[in-house]
């Protein structure tokens, strides 16, 4: 467990929400979240059992976390999961934007519905979530038994908001606008100290991409990609969470992290140019 110097948790007493908490890298966060001291709201869309499953496992390490369904690209939906959340809690301190989803095909091949359904999950359900914390955030303000910042918000973006990726044009254009969304609320919000980063993953063990690593074959052929030669776990994008949530980044904001092992290094270029 993270500590502080007064050997409490490092996010003790603070109180976070993670968007598409119910699978993979989101469920593993909401765990790390709330091993460092946060109460946690385990958000899904279509998981109920997958998402109760996270909190017993929080509530069973003597945590505290609550599930909460909304789709994050629904307007009214997000604003009764903030809601719901002030009520059992009173405010929030930690947003963190994670949910996402693919939805591939060839461009000439990809459907308008396919394409904004990406859009909406991706990118909208960021705003709506960050405009709903930043609300809160502008209200409350700073309180500093708690953290130095008035909150701090967390995109998760992906490799693919600097990486093209052919048959995905929906999902690598929802990501560069991750990017670009991040970087103006950080400059927007920073003078209410508010701060706002994202972490872009490079491949990580998930059923987004089990495709990308579930046979040797497609395990060989990820790992050409990758200069650290494994594949990422979600443990590896939690603890960078717990750290861009905490004080102990107090002066970071408007930063991307790349958790990649190197995915962006232009692995290509290995053997000379
Ligand atoms: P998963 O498919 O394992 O999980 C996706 C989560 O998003 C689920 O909890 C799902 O909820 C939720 N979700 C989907 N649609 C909605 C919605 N409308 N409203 C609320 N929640 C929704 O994916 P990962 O854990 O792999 O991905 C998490 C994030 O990380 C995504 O933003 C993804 O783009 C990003 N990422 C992942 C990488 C990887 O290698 N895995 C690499 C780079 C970025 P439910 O199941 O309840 O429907």
């Amino acid at each position: 467990m993270l500590m502080t110097h007064t050997s409490e948790p490092i996010l003790q007493g603070q109180r976070a929400l993670v968007t598409g908490a119910s699978s993979g890298i989101g469920a593993t966060v909401a765990k790390m979240l709330a091993a460092a001291g946060a109460k946690v709201v385990v958000n899904y869309a279509g998981g109920a059992d997958r998402a109760q499953a996270v909190v017993d496992h929080i509530q069973a390490a003597g945590g505290e976390a609550l599930a909460i369904r909304a789709n994050v690209h629904r307007e009214d939906e997000v604003e009764a999961m903030f809601a719901q959340m002030f009520e059992a809690w009173d405010s929030i301190d930690i947003l963190v934007n994670n949910a996402g989803l693919q939805k591939d095909a060839p461009l000439v091949e990809m459907s308008l519905a396919d394409w904004q359904h990406v859009l909406d999950v991706n990118l909208t359900g960021q705003f709506l979530c960050s405009r709903a914390a930043a609300r809160e955030f502008f209200h409350r303000g700073v309180v500093p038994e708690l953290s130095r910042a008035a909150g701090k918000i967390i995109c998760m973006s992906s490799v693919h908001d600097v990486i093209p990726w052919a048959g995905h044009a929906n999902y690598a254009a929802s990501k560069g606008g991750v990017s670009l969304l991040m970087k103006t609320m950080a400059q927007e919000l920073a003078p209410h100290r508010i701060r706002v980063n994202a972490i872009s993953p490079g491949a990580i063990k998930t059923p987004i991409n089990s495709a990308a690593w579930m046979t040797p074959e497609a395990e060989a052929e990820l790992l050409k990609l990758i200069p650290y030669r494994r594949i990422g776990d979600p443990e590896d994008i939690g603890r960078a969470v717990v750290w861009l949530a905490s004080d102990a980044s107090d002066y970071v904001t408007g930063a991307t992290l790349y958790v990649d092992g190197g995915m962006t290094l232009y692995p290509g270029f290995e053997q000379g140019g």
